[in-house]
């Protein structure tokens, strides 16, 4: 049997997993970064089309993303986010309309045109009259159901947002949209990578090896031990890594699966139902909506919205097609989720033709349909209280998974903020001078790595 150690183990190639290796690498810290798939980038990994790579499922940075754009900046990516004004649009009973502007509004007939005031004006409120109210404990349908009236949640939140959730939308904390809200008050306004996340997955990847750093692909942790006094990883049956401190990315019911006995009878008892995700990624000849985001509302469809790529970055991110992604988010244990990829290719490719006539069937050039088991839990009311916390007692193990950005929205930056408070109590426990490499105290400015050298 073959043992190596390591300072620290990181078990996860997403962008938590990236963004917390490249820091504690950077604090001189000894880190093997353990990922079970061939490729980086969790669920912002990508996959070839044409001479390029396209991310497998649609992702965007927002100008609120602060603690991302921070990263960038660090890796010497600041200049590469491309940003753009975009739009939004609606489908509801298979008419499209325009979502944007009050002029939008007061012309969109599924409402009643005093329903269409009175959301304009609490739409516009929304986030002020969520201030300093204990919106954690608030079901989101009693909030919106309140603010908007019964028709207005009935024929367009609970379709538009139960698609993220599920049928226990309502049940979803207030808090989480208003987050989001938060997140997106600037809604038009987007941006994309030159070159795509896979630039930025690359350029972590190298940074993490110029500092001394180890990077492993294909490497799944299958058991997981850890204790007081250190932790040990099972890569496969040959291969053993010991570590004294390590940080799981993987969200905690993959996590469950591999911890030993007595490391599973310490990890947080909260029972949480995980959504996960189909998307279907449509290059296209000719573009579709030319809105960035268009929920999809009874329409006789399998997938409840349309995002179209390349109204952000421009056909010439993908050498002149343009990108649809359409996607709905799932239980892993559904029907839709069971589905062979072909089969759902064929289905909403049909059903895209049948929302918008004017696509032949020679304006599809490749579809290419992608799953997700576990994007984001659905947090339950209270959650603030009950989120588990990112130190497991008794062991040397860090928590650091989309479990945990709560109230935070879902995202590469609530990622990248998590794991930096996280790293930084990891580098609080390593005693200086026990790294081979001198380590600037934490908080002190990593060095900007050389080059982003390609990964895969
Ligand atoms: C459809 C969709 C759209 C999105 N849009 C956006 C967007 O526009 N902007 C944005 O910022 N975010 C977006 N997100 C959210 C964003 O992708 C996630 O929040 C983020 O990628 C989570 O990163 P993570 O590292 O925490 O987890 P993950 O990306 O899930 O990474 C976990 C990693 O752990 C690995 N792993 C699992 N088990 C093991 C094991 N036993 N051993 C080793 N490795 C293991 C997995 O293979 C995976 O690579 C979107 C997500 C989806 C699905």
């Amino acid at each position: 049997m073959t043992t190596t150690s390591s300072q620290v183990a990181v078990i996860g190639g997403g962008i938590g997993g990236l963004a917390a290796a490249h820091r504690l690498a950077r604090h001189g810290v000894q880190v093997t970064l353990l990922e079970a798939g061939d490729q980086l980038g969790g669920l912002g990994t990508f996959f070839p089309y044409r001479d390029r790579w396209v991310e497998r499922f649609y992702h965007c940075v927002m100008p609120t993303d602060s603690d991302l754009l921070r990263l960038l900046a660090e890796l010497g990516l600041e200049d590469s986010v491309r940003w753009r004004k975009t739009t939004m649009g609606m489908v509801v009973d298979g008419r499209r309309h325009r979502f944007n502007s009050a002029l939008d509004l007061l012309r969109f007939t599924p409402l009643r045109f005093h329903e269409r005031v009175r959301f304009g004006a609490v739409s516009l409120l929304l986030r002020r009259l969520g201030r300093g109210r204990d919106l954690d404990t608030l079901r989101t349908e009693d909030w919106l159901r309140g603010l908007y009236g019964r028709r207005v949640w009935e024929e367009l939140f609970a379709p538009m947002f139960g698609s993220k959730f599920g049928s226990s939308f309502g049940d979803v904390p207030a808090l989480y949209l208003w987050q989001r809200l938060g997140r997106e008050r600037n809604v038009a306004t987007r941006g994309y990578p030159v070159g795509g996340y896979k630039a930025i997955i690359d350029a972590l990847r190298a940074s993490i090896e110029d500092a001394g750093g180890t990077v492993r692909t294909s490497a799944p942790v299958r058991r997981l031990r850890s204790t007081p006094d250190g932790s040990s990883l099972t890569l496969s049956d040959g291969e053993v890594l010991d570590a004294g401190q390590v940080i799981s990315t993987v969200p905690l019911p993959m996590l469950r699966r591999i911890a030993d006995e007595e490391l599973a009878s310490l990890l947080p008892r909260t029972e949480l139902s995980y959504q996960g995700v189909v998307t279907g990624a449509f290059f296209l000849r000719r573009p579709l909506t030319g809105h960035y985001w268009t929920p999809v509302l009874r329409s006789d469809t399998g997938f409840d919205g349309v995002v179209e790529m390349s109204a952000l970055t421009g056909p010439e991110a993908y050498g002149g097609a343009h990108l649809v992604y359409v996607m709905r988010y799932t239980d892993r244990g559904s029907r839709l989720y069971a589905r062979d990829v072909e089969d759902i290719a064929a289905r909403w490719t049909a059903q895209l033709r049948n929302l918008f006539p004017e696509l032949t069937p020679e304006d599809v050039e490749e579809v290419r349909v992608f799953k997700a088991p576990f994007v984001e839990p659905v947090y339950p009311l209270g959650y603030l209280a009950r989120r588990p916390p990112t130190t497991v007692d008794g062991t040397t193990l860090r928590l650091a998974t989309t479990a945990h950005v709560y109230p935070d929205v879902t995202s590469w930056n609530s990622s990248v903020k998590l794991v930096n408070d996280v790293t930084d109590r990891v580098l609080d426990r390593i005693p200086t001078g026990t790294s081979p490499r001198s380590r600037p105290r934490s908080g002190g400015r990593p060095t900007r790595p050389r080059t982003a050298r390609g990964a895969g």
